[in-house]
């Protein structure tokens, strides 16, 4: 993998030779802002903030995730979930664009800035509403600053679940690719620095929506797409209204609980919401076959 890992990522090959692993604290290498905009409550799209300083409230939320090494091209599609659905080279990992699973809210069509506080910083990430899970939704400049070069194709940032590298938004010759480029999960078959004789890869858009990535073109193990949180019937993952209703608690309480942290720690989940780990254990629906 001849991507540029950050000093606090650690990749390495599965004994077995057809996967790697990648760990990492979940702190990007990069800075972080001073301080977030973060939503009070569970209204959407979010009307309330406070202003949370990052230090003391931004904190490392270890990844530990296998990824496969030879990625396998489906014609059949995967919907991405919320939570986690690639990790990237600074340390962080990175979420698809939505803020809930009905697909409604896009974060970067939700910014909010207040008295020099953004919602999302200029890297495009913020941490959850209780200051875990630090993650992009959109291609990071602060990123992508660092290792692509002008005129010529993005250099690898990241690698979706399912195994295809993931590109800034630089295609050949370093023109900036769109929807009209790229298939419905943001991919293209093409030559990259890494891969000269040509790979499927994905690319974060800048110019259109989605800017993250929607749906997983690669076979992806059902129970990493489930881990990472789900995202509801389409996804074929959870329901976490449905999970959140039983539990009595929010959602947004639920999802943040759970973190991106795969599989997630349920006795941690469960100490933050207040109930049983086997009250949640229960809840959960089993991953599927
Ligand atoms: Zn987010
Ligand atoms: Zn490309």
């Amino acid at each position: 993998m001849g991507a540029k890992w950050s000093d606090n990522v650690t990749v390495t090959l599965t004994s077995d030779g057809t996967s790697f692993r990648y760990q990492s604290n979940g702190l990007p290498s990069h800075d972080l802002a001073k301080a977030y905009l973060v939503p009070i409550g569970q209204e959407q799209p979010f009307t309330n903030f406070e202003i949370k300083a990052t230090d003391g409230f931004v904190k490392a939320s270890p990844i530990d995730v296998t990824i496969p090494l030879t990625p396998v091209y489906s014609e059949t599609v995967t919907q991405t979930s919320l939570g986690m659905i690639g990790v990237m080279i600074s340390g962080a990992p990175l979420f698809n664009d939505y803020e809930n699973p009905q697909r409604s809210i896009v974060a970067m069509d939700d910014q909010h800035i207040q008295d020099g506080a953004a919602f999302l910083d200029s890297c495009n990430g913020h941490p959850l509403q209780q200051g875990n899970s630090y993650h992009y939704h959109a291609s990071p400049p602060c990123v992508t600053q660092t290792v692509d070069t002008g005129g010529e194709h993005s250099a690898m940032i990241g690698v979706l679940l399912d195994g295809f590298p993931i590109y800034g938004p630089q295609g050949d010759a370093g023109t900036i690719v769109g929807n009209a480029d790229l298939d419905e999960c943001s991919g293209h078959l093409g030559r990259t620095p890494e891969f000269p004789a040509g790979i499927y890869h994905y690319h974060l858009t800048t110019k259109d929506a989605p800017y993250s990535i929607d749906c997983y073109h690669g076979k992806v193990d059902a129970s990493l797409v489930n881990a990472a949180m789900g995202g509801g019937p389409r996804g074929g993952g959870p329901d976490f209204a449905a999970v959140a209703q039983t539990l009595g608690v929010t959602q947004h309480a639920l999802m943040d609980a759970l973190g991106a942290q795969m599989p997630p720690n349920f006795k941690a989940a469960a100490s933050a919401l207040g109930i049983t780990e086997e009250a949640l254990r229960a809840a959960m629906p089993p991953p599927p076959n």
